[in-house]
This record gives C-alpha cells, structure tokens and sequence, in this order.
C-alpha cells in the first residue's frame, strides 16, 4: 500500500451536481427559463443520478431563482433522476412539495454571525423554525437533508469549532434528520482540518450520512475533496463549470467543477457512474450559454486522457 492509503479510498462515490440551485443563483444577469431548463436536461445525460434543481426562496430575496416552479415542472419527469430543492422556510416546502419535489435540503449557518446576516436569526432560533418544515414534510412522504453553511471557515467569524458544528447536528438528528452536508461555502477549510472534523463527527454520530459541499474559492476544493474521501465520505457535490461565485468575493471560483471532480475521482480508480465526455461537453456548452465558467481547471487544460503529439526537433524545456 502506498504512503497516501489509496488503498482506503471509497471505490464510488454519488455527485449531487448543484449548479441549477447554487451555480444560477450566483449570476447577476438573468438567464432565462428555456435555458436554465436546457441546461438541466443536458445535464441529466452525463450520468447525474441527483441534482440541486432549484431553490425555493422568495422571488425578492434571490430574483434568479423566481422561475422554480417552471423549471421543475419542465424537468422533473426526466428519467434516472432524482432532484432535491433547497427550501429556506416553510412556504418554500410548501412550493417545493406542491411542485412534486420528493427531497428537501434545509440549510443553517455554523455560526450566528452569518445566520443573522443570512436569515436574520441566531442559529438556534432558525433550527427551531424547521420544525414545521419537517413534519410537512413527512406528512407528505418527502425526504428531508440538513446542511449547515460555513462550516470549514465563517467570513465573520474565522474558524468554527467542532462544538457549533456538533451541537447542530444533534439537534438536525433530534427533528429526524439524518443526512447532513456540510459546506465550505466561502472556500475557508483546508484538508487537515476537513480530515479531523469528519473524523471527530463520524466517531460522535455514526448514524449520520455527511455529505461534502466544498467552495473552491481559494484553490483547495480538491484537496478538501481527497482529505473527505480518506475519511470515507461518499457524497460530494459540484457544480458544473464551477459555477457559483463567493458572495463576500465577486470574480472568485466558484463550487468545486463536476468535471474537475468527475475527472480527479476517475484518475483516483473512484467511480461516480458519471461520463467524463459528456461532462466536459456539458459544461463547454453551459460555459458558452451563461458567457463564463467559475474556475475550471478541466476546460483550460483538458483531461489526462487528450494527450498530444509528440513534439519533434528542439528539446523543450516544460518541467
Ligand atoms: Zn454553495
């Protein structure tokens, strides 16, 4: 075995690709209904078994997002999917569920600095208010997953400890949830630190599926990614072209890129059921309708597989 245990490595892993919901919401300029619809289908023939489709917010809060109802009756027949929404609020569950969503994402702030600028309440007080949403949603059959923001790094606060994080969780597991993502949503965690806190959680709550929700704004989504699958985790989301900017950073890389992480996974020998052809077209074509990608090292450089010719006549020097 090899000093880096790729030995231990999960042999496949599911990508939940997230760019409808965090990818669109992030575009200043509105792209409208017929295309974000496009996208979605061409999307779903890469392989995605799961998909972020949309966010249920109020069309004020996030205008980008004011179609949802559209975009999921246009996509929700699509077969070999499963599609899951992010609703902020009880009438977001209401809207999600009335539009045939069968898998809510609830979201909270590690922090109560960012839950007081994002929802305008501490941290508790918005866990408290997902009460209502939960039994909704089991009074009408749909699954329900828990996240929790800024969990590797706040932009107000810095580090987050271990304590916020598990106090969270216990309290999601308490309501019945049971599958949590946690997201490095400003790109402040680093691969030690994602490899003690999944190792710390997993010991304090084995029941608990984690799933990895990693930013790439500061270049160690990937890392973040590989430290996640030493510890196990088998659940990671990405975006396509890396779409899904940094709100505290504007221009800044966005969500890890499906094709980067599809591509890295595959050179790994880690499975994700996922064509690496047709996510690269994918996510050149997504590139060319929505005018710009969000970092993705994959459309710059190509996959390991697109070798070149060999150069003839005077040595280069590339090393
Ligand atoms: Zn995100």
């Amino acid at each position: 075995m090899s000093n880096l245990q790729t030995m231990q490595l999960p042999k496949h892993v599911s990508i939940c690709e997230v760019a409808p919901r965090d990818g669109f919401q992030s575009e200043s300029e509105w792209i409208p209904t017929d295309k974000k619809i496009e996208i979605i289908q061409r999307l779903a023939t890469t392989g995605v078994k799961t998909m972020e489709v949309t966010s249920f917010v109020h069309p004020k809060a996030i205008p980008q997002l004011k179609d949802a109802e559209e975009v999921v009756e246009k996509t929700i027949d699509l077969p070999n999917i499963k599609f899951r929404a992010l609703v902020p609020n009880l009438k977001g569950a209401e809207r999600a569920i009335n539009s045939g969503i069968k898998k809510l994402k609830l979201m909270l702030s590690a922090t109560d600095s960012h839950s007081l600028s994002n929802a305008n309440c501490t941290v508790q007080e918005a866990q408290d208010k997902l009460s209502p949403i939960i039994e909704f949603a089991s009074s009408r059959d749909v699954e329900v997953g828990g996240s929790i923001s800024v969990a590797f790094g706040c932009p107000y606060e810095g580090k987050v400890s271990h304590k916020n994080i598990e106090t969270i969780i216990r309290r999601y597991n308490e309501m019945g949830v049971k599958e949590i993502s946690l997201a490095d949503t400003t790109g402040m965690g680093n691969p030690v630190q994602v490899f003690e806190m999944i190792g710390q959680l997993k010991e304090k709550f084995p029941n608990t599926t984690f799933s990895m929700h990693f930013h790439n704004t500061r270049g160690m989504a990937m890392a973040n990614v590989y430290a996640a699958l030493m510890q196990g985790v088998t659940h990671f989301d990405s975006s396509i072209a890396g779409l899904g900017g940094c709100p505290y950073a504007p221009g800044a890389s966005g969500n890890i890129p499906t094709e980067d992480l599809v591509h890295g996974l595959a050179e790994m020998g880690v499975e994700t059921g996922i064509n690496l052809s047709k996510t690269i077209t994918a996510a050149k074509e997504v590139k060319k309708m929505i005018g710009h990608d969000g970092g993705s090292f994959i459309l710059k450089a190509g996959p390991n597989s697109e070798l070149h010719v060999k150069p003839s006549g005077q040595s280069k020097i590339d090393n």
